[in-house]
């Protein structure tokens, strides 16, 4: 099957893509084990290591423990949330931080919720905050949660995340489904302080190793359909997401749609993870 979105309307691939993570949401954190090896692990730890969440000593003031509040766009099932909120309330001993769940497929967040509820502390539970949002216009959120995180603009009852009001955006695995990635940056740029930092963790291009690259590709194509057939019944949702990571920029063209969107990057922009199979990119917003 292939699935043909270059000919697709925003409509449409927005239909897909729900139809897509509905139908792999009970499956999808056992599906992400099987086909990465395991690296997805590892590299959502170390993208969630670089951020530091919990500990700002850019922050004016004496406190590098200031109080903190991460979007986690496309947060799924809660991989990165949960991470965040143990580097920041364990590791940086800063309970000041809450986390925002924001994804647009209530499947995936209702798994994501009963994961909160099985794995986290009281207090962790209590630091989230999960809505349902298109990435690309934060300005129409349905919350899942009451009460209503504290940011919701109870004035315009309209439950826009409000300008300047999220001081670390982060989006794992997620932007390459956006059928809008230039708003969705926008929306980001809206939403985080001056000073507050866009993350985003993403597949990217291994071409700079072409050996490796041939290796990469075989697999992708040839095996994580057929392994989403057998152990999830579902080959069609697997080949999209093989080729989603396909058809997303490679690094510097993603980079120069994160400047042009107005955000300041360090060095290159970006971080290779595993010869290029996935990539950092930060941004901040000036
Ligand atoms: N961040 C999680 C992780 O790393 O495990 C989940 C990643 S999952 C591969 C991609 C997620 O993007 C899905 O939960 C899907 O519903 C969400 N998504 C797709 N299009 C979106 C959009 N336009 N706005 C918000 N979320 C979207």
């Amino acid at each position: 099957t292939h699935f043909g979105f270059e000919t697709v309307t925003e409509a449409e691939k927005i239909q897909r893509v729900a139809g897509v993570f509905t139908s792999v949401a009970e499956s999808y954190d056992r599906m992400n084990d099987l086909m990465s090896f395991g690296w997805h692990r590892i590299w959502k730890d170390h993208f969630v290591s670089s951020l530091n969440p919990g500990f700002s000593p850019l922050t004016p003031g004496p406190d590098p423990r200031a109080p903190q509040h991460i979007l986690d766009i496309a947060g799924g099932t809660g991989d990165i949330a949960f991470r965040m909120l143990h580097t920041a309330h364990v590791v940086n001993a800063n309970p000041d931080v809450r986390v925002t769940i924001s994804d647009i497929n209530p499947a995936m967040l209702s798994v994501g919720r009963q994961r909160a509820q099985d794995q986290l502390p009281a207090s962790q539970q209590a630091a989230i905050t999960f809505v349902e949002a298109n990435a690309e216009d934060l300005t129409r959120t349905k919350p899942l949660t009451s009460p209503p995180a504290p940011f919701f603009d109870a004035s315009t009852a309209t439950n826009r995340i409000p300008d300047a009001s999220v001081d670390l955006y982060t989006v794992a695995f997620g932007i390459r489904n956006f059928s809008n990635i230039p708003a969705a940056l926008r929306e980001a740029h809206r939403v985080l302080k001056p000073g507050g930092i866009f993350a985003c963790l993403e597949f990217s291009k291994v071409d700079k190793h072409p050996l490796f690259n041939a290796v990469y590709k075989r697999w992708s194509f040839g095996a994580i359909p057929l392994i989403g057939q057998l152990v999830a019944g579902d080959r069609d949702s697997y080949q999209y997401l093989v080729e989603s990571i396909e058809r997303f920029p490679s690094q510097e063209d993603f980079r120069d749609m994160i400047v042009d969107a107005g955000f300041v990057v360090g060095g290159q922009g970006y971080e290779d993870l595993t010869g290029g199979i996935a990539a950092i990119h930060k941004g901040m917003k000036p």
